[in-house]
C-alpha cells in the first residue's frame, strides 16, 4: 500500500539523460500520463504556474474527465509552460522521492524539453535567446553596445523584433554595459586569510553572463563588500556560461560543453580553498543543483557544489564566525524584498532578509512568490502576458507600505517587478540588488 505523502526531506534522483531511453518519445508519453494522473487527483499545485492550470483544463475537457482521454499531441501545451522554477518539487509536492510515486514534475518536464530539441523544436530566437555569454561578446563590443542598447528603447525596433523574433515588444530587455565587469575589475588587497569554522577566508567570484555584460556594477559592489570585510578575492578566469539558459531549452549537449569549459577551473579554485560566490540565483542553483543531478559520478562536479555559495549564505555563515563587519553607517528605510524561485530551491533559508534585517533603520518587507519572470521565458511574445499575470501578487505585495527601494536577488526579476509595478500603476520605488544595497548601508557607494 502507497503512503499518503512524504514525512521524510525530499531526495532528488540524478537525471538519467546519457540513457538512450531517456529520449524515447514513447516511453515518455508513458510517464507523462502516470504523473499527470496523480496530479490530477491532488491539484495542490494550480496556482503555481500556467502548467498545471493548463493540464487540469485539458482533463477537464475529456468525456470522462480524466488523463487518458488527453490528446497526447496536447502534453506540449503543459510542458510549454513550465520555465523550471522547481518550486512545485521543492515546496509543494507530497510525492516526491522518497515516496514510491517518485514524482519530479520538473525534471519530467526538463525530459520532454531535451526530446522536443533534439527533434529540432527549438527555434531561431529560443537558441539566441539562451546563448548569453554569445550575445554578450557580441554586444560588448562598444559601437554594437549602443546599437543594442538603441534598439532595445525603440518601440518601432522593438516592434519588428517581436515581428520577426517573437520577442514581445513590451517585455523588459537589459542594456549591456558599456565595459564589462572583468574590464573595470581591481586586484584584491592582499588580506590574510582569516577561514572560519564554517567559512573559507578567500573568495572566488563566478561573475555570470549577466553581471558580466549587462550590470558589472552589482559584482563591483560585491567586491567592495568583501574588501570592506578584509576578505581576499580571485576571480574566475575564463568562465563561460553555467548553462541554465541552454538547460531550460533542454539542449543537454550543449550544458555538457560549457560545464567542461567551467568545472576544471572551478574545481581548482575549489581545491584550493576558495569559497566561490556567484551573485544570481539561477546560476549558483546550476552548479548547487543540476550539474551534479547531470553528472553524478565526476568527482570534480561534486567538489564545485561544495564549494558553491549564494552570497548572502556565504555572509550569514561569516557572521556566524564573527568575521563579519556590521558597522552600517547608512539606514535604508523600507525595503520590499522578493525571494526569487532558483533562491528558494536551495534550501538556504532566507538569509538575504537576514541581511537586510541586520541593518539599523531599515524594515523589510519580504515578498516570497514566483514573478513571473523566469529567465528568457517571460519574454517570449506567447509567454510573456502570462509572465505578468503570474506577476500580479508579487507586483502589488511589493508596493505595500510604500517602500523607499524594491529589490531581488534575481535582477532580472526585479526588473520585471518594476515593469509590473508601473504598469499596475503601483507606486514604485528605487530597484537596487540586495547586494547593492548592503554596499549603500556599509557607506561604499552612494
Ligand atoms: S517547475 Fe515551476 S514552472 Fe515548472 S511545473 Fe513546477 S512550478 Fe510550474
Ligand atoms: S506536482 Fe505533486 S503536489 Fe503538484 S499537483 Fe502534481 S502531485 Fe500534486
Amino acid at each position: 500500500m502507497s503512503s499518503e505523502g512524504n514525512l521524510q526531506a525530499p531526495t532528488r534522483h540524478p537525471l538519467d539523460w546519457k540513457n538512450p531511453e531517456f529520449y524515447d518519445e514513447e516511453k515518455l508519453n508513458v510517464e507523462l500520463e502516470r504523473v499527470f494522473d496523480i496530479c490530477h487527483g491532488c491539484r495542490r499545485c494550480v496556482s503555481l504556474c500556467g502548467s498545471f492550470p493548463t493540464l487540469f483544463d485539458l482533463v477537464d475537457a475529456t468525456d470522462d474527465g480524466e488523463v487518458h482521454g488527453v490528446n497526447k499531441a496536447d502534453y506540449a501545451q503543459v510542458v510549454d509552460q513550465c520555465y523550471l522554477c522547481d518550486l512545485c518539487f521543492m515546496t509543494k509536492c507530497p510525492y516526491v522521492p522518497p515516496h514510491e510515486w517518485n514524482l519530479d514534475f520538473p525534471h519530467l518536464m526538463l525530459r520532454a524539453k531535451a526530446i522536443g530539441h533534439k527533434k529540432g523544436e527549438s527555434n531561431f530566437r529560443d537558441n539566441l535567446l539562451s546563448s548569453t555569454d554569445k550575445i554578450g561578446r557580441f554586444a560588448g563590443i562598444p559601437v554594437v553596445t549602443e546599437v543594442v542598447n538603441a534598439v532595445n528603447h525603440n518601440s518601432m525596433a522593438r516592434s519588428v523584433m517581436e515581428s520577426t523574433l517573437g520577442v514581445d515588444k513590451n517585455a523588459w530587455l537589459p542594456d549591456f554595459a558599456s565595459k564589462t565587469f572583468k574590464q573595470i575589475v581591481t586586484d584584491s588587497t592582499p588580506w590574510e586569510v582569516k577561514n572560519g569554522a564554517k567559512t573559507p577566508g578567500k573568495v572566488a567570484v563566478y561573475a555570470t553572463c549577466y553581471i558580466n555584460y549587462n550590470e558589472p556594477g552589482i559584482g563591483q559592489d560585491l567586491l567592495q563588500i568583501l574588501n570592506h570585510n578584509e576578505i581576499p578575492y580571485a576571480l574566475v578566469d575564463k568562465e563561460a556560461c553555467c548553462g541554465m539558459p541552454k538547460l531550460e531549452l533542454g539542449n543537454l549537449e550543449e550544458v555538457e560543453k560549457l560545464k567542461n569549459i567551467n568545472i576544471p577551473q572551478l574545481a581548482k579554485l575549489a581545491k584550493e580553498g576558495y569559497a566561490i560566490v556567484t551573485p544570481i540565483p539561477s546560476c549558483t542553483l546550476m552548479f548547487k543543483q543540476e550539474l551534479p543531478l547531470m553528472f553524478p559520478d565526476e568527482a570534480d562536479v561534486q567538489l564545485v557544489k561544495e564549494a558553491m555559495w549564494d552570497p548572502f549564505e556565504y555572509l550569514i555563515a561569516r557572521k556566524k564566525d564573527g568575521l563579519l563587519k556590521t558597522d552600517f553607517s547608512q539606514p535604508l528605510g523600507k525595503v520590499s524584498y522578493h525571494v526569487p524561485c532558483h533562491s528558494r530551491v536551495q534550501n538556504i533559508g532566507k538569509k538575504t532578509a537576514e541581511t537586510l534585517q541586520m541593518i539599523p533603520g531599515t524594515e523589510v518587507n519580504v515578498v516570497e512568490r514566483c514573478s513571473g519572470h523566469s529567465g528568457t521565458w517571460g519574454v517570449k511574445k506567447e509567454f510573456h502576458a502570462m509572465a505578468m499575470k503570474i506577476g500580479k501578487p508579487v507586483f502589488k505585495n511589493m508596493a505595500n507600505n510604500e517602500p523607499d527601494y524594491i529589490s531581488s536577488d534575481c535582477q532580472l526579476a526585479g526588473h520585471h517587478i518594476e515593469q509590473g509595478m508601473s504598469e499596475a500603476g503601483l507606486k514604485s520605488a528605487q530597484m537596487e540588488h540586495p547586494i547593492s544595497l548592503v554596499a549603500m548601508a556599509y557607506g561604499l557607494k552612494k
